[in-house]
């Protein structure tokens, strides 16, 4: 059957699916661009602007893109990639892979030094800027293990330290709990970005540490104006912990601060421990800036990436430890990246101190005091029984394929919170204890309460509430 139309229609379907699964600002990024070219047998092939843009797409939509196409093309379905030749006015702007070369650049800002003990934040006078970056050289993305909890995150790094300002990450918001790496990735980004770009000004300052300085420039030096004009220098401003960044006073200045560095491309990273939509406080103007750029979320590390994560540490500080105490370690420290050091550390110490091995029976004593209740075992039976209690709604119910509001919700809830508590549980598994629902089945669900936490505040308590009945000693 010949019908040159076909690949238009079988696209379209894919972005109808598509378009329920993925965030909207997500979709009007990285799908709308994508032109169906043609249909062979299983095989679409797409046009897609740059190889960046495919690369990012089977990083972060891998899974979206397979299950859609093999709805709508079989079990065979294929799908090639074209570059589409570069003319006429492009949807977005991509990452070069030779920026401009930079040029030596001279910066004037007026002379301000701020008490006898200049300490980093020296507001140079006329010569050219030179500034502490304050970055932590062991925060580099050498050290920085990748895995499905911040893979995305990475990518977008990567690419933002190959070209600052001129990705579609700008700013870069990187949010998630403690320990999960938010400090370390945005270091690293500002380390490679210093590396590969070592004329660029870059700044990492906390949120707390921006509001002192404004505080002190208002209140003590009466030098407002230097202090902005001191910001309005940076090429690549890094803001950690922007949750402290409290008081109307600080925030109108940074909004002056981020709307001059946008407007001039200048790149923007921030970490927040929770999501813009849950910033309290924060001022409507700036909530919304945040979302011109990638907001995007480091979750728990699985045991693999944690498993790896403790290989790379002992590795890097020349440690010996068998395989078996890294195996303990990984599959029993389960919060975050920060505690798994912590259990690693400790047995090191105790071994040295003891000049005891590094054995599994010291690992063991460690994790117990570490963790307490955090080794009681998370089953399916046991998030789905919490789901069920939550929301008051029977095993029968939430098994069954009924659409009533509540049982849907409870159905994806505890799907969702399956596939995010307990390390290697495939989509397929987590379907069939489920009433037989099927992997895609599941893998949308998870996508609809990914997309509902990030709009939705009630919906996203539902959700907390009962991960923290289930993970007592991580909240
Ligand atoms: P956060 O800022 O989110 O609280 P940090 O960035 O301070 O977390 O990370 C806590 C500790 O865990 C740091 O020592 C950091 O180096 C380490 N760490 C975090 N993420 C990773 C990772 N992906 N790979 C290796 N180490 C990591
Ligand atoms: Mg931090």
């Amino acid at each position: 059957m010949e019908n040159t139309e076909r690949h238009i229609e079988v696209w379209n379907n894919c972005l109808h699916i598509i378009e329920q699964i993925v965030e909207p600002q997500q979709f009007a990024t990285w799908f709308k661009p994508i032109r169906p070219y043609s249909l062979k047998d299983s095989t679409l092939t797409v046009e897609v602007p740059s190889d960046f843009f495919r690369e990012y797409l089977e990083t972060a939509f891998l899974d979206v893109i397979k299950m859609t196409l093999k709805r709508e093309l079989g079990t065979d379905a294929k799908l090639v990639y074209m570059l589409r030749p570069v003319q006429g006015k492009a949807d977005m702007r991509f990452p070069i892979s030779n920026p401009t070369p930079p040029v030596n650049k001279t910066v004037q800002v007026s002379s301000y030094q701020p008490a006898a003990n200049p300490g980093p934040f020296v507001y140079p006078g006329l010569h050219r800027i030179q500034i502490n970056p304050r970055l932590n050289p062991a925060y580099s993305f050498a050290n920085f293990v990748t895995g499905d909890c911040n893979k995305m995150a990475r990518t977008a790094g990567d690419n933002i330290a190959a070209a600052p300002g001129k990705t579609p990450f700008n700013p870069l918001f990187i949010f998630g709990g403690p320990g999960l790496g938010k400090t370390h990735l945005a270091q690293a980004i500002g380390l490679a970005i210093k590396e590969k770009h070592p004329d660029l000004v870059v700044l990492y300052v906390t949120g707390n540490e921006f509001k002192i300085q404004y505080m002190d420039a208002v209140n003590v030096h009466n030098k407002l104006t230097d202090f902005l004009a001191f910001y309005s220098k940076i090429d690549v401003l890094i803001v950690d912990d922007i949750q402290d960044l409290l008081g109307a006073g600080s925030q109108s200045a940074f909004f002056n601060v981020f709307n001059h560095l946008h407007q001039n491309g200048k790149q923007l990273v921030f970490t927040s421990d929770r999501a813009p939509v849950d910033l309290q406080n924060f001022e409507a103007r700036l909530l919304s800036r945040f979302k011109w750029g990638l907001s995007v979320e480091l979750t728990h590390p699985d045991y693999e990436t944690r498993l790896e994560m403790l290989k790379a540490r002992c590795f890097r500080d020349g440690v010996k430890m068998g395989d078996d105490v890294l195996e303990y370690l990984a599959s029993h420290v389960r919060s975050n990246f920060r505690e798994l050091e912590g259990a690693l550390i400790s047995v090191i110490a105790h071994a040295t101190l003891a000049h005891k091995e590094n054995s599994v029976d010291l690992a063991v004593q460690i994790t117990e005091k570490l963790v307490g209740e955090e080794k009681v075992d998370i089953s399916i039976d046991k998030i789905q029984r919490s789901v069920c209690e939550y929301f008051n709604v029977s095993r029968t119910d939430m098994h069954s394929k009924s659409r009533k509001r509540q049982i849907v919700q409870a159905r994806q809830i505890a799907m969702y919170l399956s596939r995010k508590l307990i390390s290697n549980c495939s989509l397929s598994t987590i379907g069939s204890e489920i009433g037989g629902k099927d992997h895609a089945t599941v893998l949308h669900a998870c996508n609809t309460v990914n997309d509902l936490m990030a709009t939705d505040k009630v919906f996203r308590r539902y959700v907390t509430d009962i991960e923290a009945t289930l993970t007592p000693s991580q909240h």
